[in-house]
């Protein structure tokens, strides 16, 4: 088994050089070639001398993820399913806009969090990504999108990771991740263009805003306790009090930031006016301990199993008037990738249902095979 180069940052891909007996700026130039040039032949890298390429053609390999489908959305938006073995499936999504480019990660295959509204927590937990194989979707979705962009420099301008899974339930794989993700000699995002969202893992909120502050956005979705221990289990973990302290907190190693609150509008469950002045009522209160945020409401995309349903339009805007007329800074999410299943809460197959997710990859390999480009997962339930 030879070491794969991509679960490494910079200073452990220097420790990994170092015991081949190689200085510190021969693990720079091979990151850069790995992660800036998108290479994974050594022997392309040719300013590397001769007896190193052979040294890490002996001992490393860098290992992409094995592509099961690309879906490309009518509005730009390009979703990539990636297979991560025993049946496991993940998705990555790219969103074109005019003044940036954002590419939403996975942490894992599945979610042990079981949120009631999300299609991924039904699924349930299956596992945690590598480091690998999180690094391994921005560095797939950015080298394929420029040469198929035929661009130079770089596409994804922000990362978000809010692809499958709970970041912070991953926490020892997905710090070294941030870590090449803000490198300046791999994809320099700055950190404010990298954004960690969460359920509400309070005390790896902590850790995360010691280790590496990037931009937080926190899933609230109710603006009291019981109706969030419904909605989103953790909430009998972590109160809400006890989470917005923590994003407090968290804006001493974040300063000048916003925490974003996603909020998932879901049709009569807490999207009538009562909750809205109940939020008001919740951030007046914290803001007075120094938390400055903003809201950006998500319409629900529904799935049957939810047994939910999106809230109105007029519903959702009247939510955000209130918010706004309080003075709390607001944002409607615009669905995006809809006709391929790339909105918010619709990625990736079933989990649970392997053998369904097998017949889906072999048909899917059969789709692009023949050249024909797949525009929805045959057989999801939607
Ligand atoms: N586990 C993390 C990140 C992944 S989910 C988290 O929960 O924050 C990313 C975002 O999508 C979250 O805000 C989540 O609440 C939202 N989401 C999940 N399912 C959704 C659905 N069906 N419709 C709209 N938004 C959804
Ligand atoms: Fe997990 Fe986030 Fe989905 Fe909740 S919303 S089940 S935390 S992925």
């Amino acid at each position: 088994m030879t070491t794969n180069l991509l679960d490494f940052d910079l200073d452990g891909l220097a420790a990994f050089c170092e015991r081949l007996g190689e200085k510190r700026f021969r693990a720079t130039q091979l990151f850069r070639w790995i992660h800036q040039r998108g290479a994974h032949d050594f022997s392309q890298m040719t300013d590397l001398a001769k007896a190193l390429r052979e040294k890490l053609a002996g001992t490393a390999h860098v290992q992409p993820l094995r592509v099961v489908s690309r879906h490309d959305s009518a509005d730009g938006t390009v979703k990539w399913l990636f297979d991560v073995g025993a049946g496991d499936v993940i998705e990555t999504v790219f969103i074109p806009e005019a003044d940036r480019g954002t590419l939403c990660i996975s942490s894992q295959a599945g979610c042990a969090v079981g949120c009631r509204f999300c299609s991924t927590g039904h699924q349930g937990f299956s596992r945690n990504l590598t480091t690998a194989e999180i690094i391994a979707q921005l560095w797939f979705a950015e080298h394929f999108l420029r040469q198929h962009l035929g661009k130079s420099e770089r596409v994804i301008s922000n990362v978000v990771m809010m692809g499958m899974g709970e970041p912070l339930q991953n926490y020892a794989q997905l710090v070294p991740a941030l870590r090449v993700m803000l490198d300046d000699h791999a994809y320099g995002l700055s950190r404010r263009r990298v954004t960690v969202s969460t359920s509400g893992v309070v005390p790896m909120m902590d850790r995360l805003g010691q280790d590496c502050p990037v931009a937080l956005a926190v899933s609230l979705h109710a603006p009291v306790d019981v109706l969030r221990d419904n909605l989103v289990p953790l909430n009998r973990k972590y109160r809400i009090a006890e989470l917005l302290q923590a994003c407090a907190r968290y804006q001493a190693f974040a300063p000048r930031d916003f925490i974003t609150f996603e909020y998932c509008m879901l049709d009569g469950v807490n999207d009538q006016s009562e909750h809205a002045l109940q939020l008001v009522a919740l951030m007046r209160e914290h803001q007075s301990a120094g938390l400055s945020c903003k809201f950006n409401l998500i319409p629900f995309n529904p799935f049957p199993a939810s047994g939910l349903k999106r809230s109105p339009m007029p519903q959702v805007l009247a939510f955000a008037r209130i918010l706004m007329d309080a003075g709390l800074v607001t944002t409607v999410r615009k669905t995006r990738g809809d006709d391929i299943d790339a909105a918010c809460g619709q990625l990736a197959g079933d989990v649970q249902d392997r053998t369904g997710v097998e017949q889906r990859i072999a048909s899917q390999r059969q789709s692009m095979l023949g050249g024909v480009k797949v525009v929805s997962v045959a057989g999801t339930t939607r």
